[in-house]
Parts: C-alpha cells; structure tokens; sequence
C-alpha cells in the first residue's frame, strides 16, 4: 500500500487540482470582490445547470440552507416537521431552532432514509412540512413522499447535503420537492474549503424570498420587508466550488466504482451492504456496512490503520436537544435504534484505489470473522 488510508482524503484530491484552485483564488483577491460578486453569481448560474433546477442561492452553509428555506416557506411556532431520526443533527436543529417540532417517523430497514410507509400516521394537524434526507447519497423514495405532500397538503425540503450529483429516475435531486438544501461542508461530495451551503428551487416567489432572507430580509439596500440572517456565500469559496464542479461527476462515478468493488467482496459474507432502490443514482457520500459487533470490528480495523466512522451512533429521538414532543423514549424508532447499533462506515472518497478498496473490504470480512461472535 503506498498511500495511508484515509476516511476522506482532501489532501489527495487537492494535489491534482492545486493549480486551478490557486489560480481561482488568486484571481478573487485580485478582484477586491469577496462577498458576493462574479463568482457567486457564476457559481449559482453553474450549480443550477448542473442539477436542472431555476434557481440555485449560495448561502453560508447547509444548516443555514435549512433554516433559510423554511423561514422562506413561512414556519410559525408550533408547525410540525416530518423527518427522519438517523440523520444528522442538523435536519432537526434547525426545525428546533425555528420554534417548530421536529416529528420523526422512522427509517426504511434497508435504504436507512425515511419509510414512507410511517409518515401518514405522523401526520397532524399542524404539521406543514417534510424533511427527506437523501442519506448517505442515497435518493429518498420521492414519488411516494410527493404523493404523501400532495394528499395532506405539506410542502417538501429535501435536504440534499449528502447527494449532490445523485438522481432519481433522471432527475437530479435538488429539482423533486418545493425547495431543497446542500451542504458544500469540505467532507461532502462537493466540498468547499470551508463552510458554504446552496438553496435550490423552481419557485420563482421562494426564491427572491429566499435571496432576501441570506440578506438581513432586504430586497433592496437598507429597507428591511422581513426577518432575514446574515448567510452568504463568499467569493472564494464560490470560486473554489466552480473548479471543483467541474469534476464532481467523475468523483461521485469514481465512489460508485468503490462502492462496487466494496459490494463485490460482502456479497458471500455476513456484512450488510448498502442496498441500493432501483431507479437512482446513488453517489456514496458514506459507504455504510452493518455487522454484528461493530465496535470491536472497527477497533481491529484501527489497529491496522483502517480508519472507520460511525455515522449515527444515537438517533435524533433519544438526543436531549431534538425530541420535544417526538416520543423520546427508547424503543420508539426501532429500526433507527437497531441501525444505530450496528453500523458503520468505511473509508468513501475519490481517490480510493481499487487496490485500497478490496483490502479494506478484506480487512472488514477478517476482522469480522476475529471478532463477530465476541459481544
Ligand atoms: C452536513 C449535513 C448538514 C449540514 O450541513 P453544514 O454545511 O455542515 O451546515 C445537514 N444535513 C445533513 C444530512 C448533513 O449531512
């Protein structure tokens, strides 16, 4: 092996790309333009090609997208928010934050992103919205969840920080529900480098609404029409970003070649893979395996310098600061609480040798059989 292992490998990816990124950035500090500008505006122009969407709105990052969209989509106190429990915090913190209540409804055993079967039943009165995740990179199963909207009148936030690039039945996600929110977090898919979040829609009205709130809630200098933030995309990190699409298909393709390679070995094993809906593109932002013991697998792992991660480890519905009103109790979501249990996460990054892909993937199986039937 001659490179190390890593989780994610920023520094690899950067050396291939250095010389662009140092030029684009030059060429914004030579501008003298660093918030907003021809970067951002490019880069927007750009990531809504990219996804076949109307409108795309850089902002400070994907929390912020969250929040952005549903203070555009108008939440009140009190609102109920569907979404998923085994997600990352921040899908609930911002429901939270906002005043409204998070209302979970648990996960598909196989895909790990919401059942839309037990969505109806978490429906209220005063529920308003939904919140897919596209977990992991992994499209949610959208015609169900848009049927569910349309029956009972809620409006959809897809929250695509995992998936930007993956598609469902040809569609981009980012362009199926009301409005949408990506993360360029570094470790994502598209990663800045720093903070940075988009706010895609269709909606013409959404959008301006949500271009003012990014902007203290002006639509024009100094006169303030509503309660806006201060949640911008600076220029360097949109110049970054347009190098960086600009090789974001033949990353996500080089995950899903990895993600293959990584399938091939567990097929005849006791390892759960990812199991993949048919009809999407699935772009591997985490590549999530659950085994029995998982705890002392990953530790194996660690003591030959496989680096592992457990993303969740305890679902949002048994987190203190998101279950008001959720059924915070234990054995409430059990298939997001057994899930949480058992997996785990395995190096998923674009400069992945084919090489590195099948020994980890060995590693894995080895350490399972070492460790398995211990508890
Ligand atoms: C990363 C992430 C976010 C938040 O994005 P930040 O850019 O880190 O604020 C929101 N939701 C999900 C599912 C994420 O993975």
């Amino acid at each position: 092996m001659t490179n190390s292992i890593e989780m994610v490998d920023l520094r690899g990816q950067f050396k291939k790309i250095h010389t662009e990124i140092e030029e684009a950035i030059a060429k914004v500090l030579q501008s003298g333009r660093f918030i907003g500008g021809e970067e951002v505006a490019n880069f927007e122009k750009e990531a809504a090609e990219y996804l076949g969407a109307k409108h795309a709105i850089g902002c400070a990052s994907g929390t912020d997208a969250l929040m952005i969209a549903m203070m555009a989509l108008g939440i009140k106190s009190n609102d109920e928010v569907i979404t998923t429990p085994f997600t990352f915090a921040a899908t609930a913190e911002t429901i939270a934050i906002l005043d409204a209540t998070p209302v979970y409804a648990d996960i598909n055993a196989h895909t790990y992103n919401i059942a839309f079967q037990k969505i109806e039943s978490a429906i209220t009165p005063k529920t308003r919205f939904m919140i897919p995740v596209h977990l992991f990179g992994q499209p949610a199963e959208m015609d169900e969840i848009m049927a569910i909207a349309k029956r009972h009148n809620l409006q959809v936030i897809e929250d695509a920080a995992q998936a930007f690039g993956a598609e469902y039945k040809g569609r981009k996600v980012c362009t199926i529900g009301d409005i949408s929110c990506v993360s360029f977090y570094p470790s994502k898919n598209l990663g800045a480098y720093g903070d940075a979040g988009l706010i895609v829609t269709n909606n013409d009205e959404l959008a301006a609404n949500v271009r003012s709130i990014c902007n203290h809630g002006q639509a024009r200098a100094y006169y303030h029409d509503r309660l806006g933030v201060n949640s911008r995309l600076d220029a360097i990190q949109a110049a970054i970003l347009r190098v960086k699409l600009r090789y974001l298909d033949k990353w996500n393709d080089a995950r899903r070649r990895a993600a293959k390679i990584y399938d091939s070995h567990f097929t005849a094993s006791a390892i759960i893979p990812p199991f993949s809906i048919g009809g999407i593109k699935h772009i591997y932002h985490q590549y999530s395996v659950q085994v029995p013991n998982r705890n002392a697998v990953a530790a194996y792992l660690k003591e030959r310098s496989i680096p592992t991660m457990i993303y969740y480890p305890v679902p949002l519905h048994l987190q203190p600061a998101y279950n008001r009103h959720s059924g915070g109790n234990a054995g409430a979501f059990p298939v997001s609480e057994q899930v949480a249990n058992d997996i785990i996460s395995l190096p998923m990054h674009s400069e992945l040798t084919d090489e590195q892909t099948s020994y980890i993937a060995e590693m894995v199986i080895q350490a399972y059989e070492h460790c398995g039937v211990q508890k």
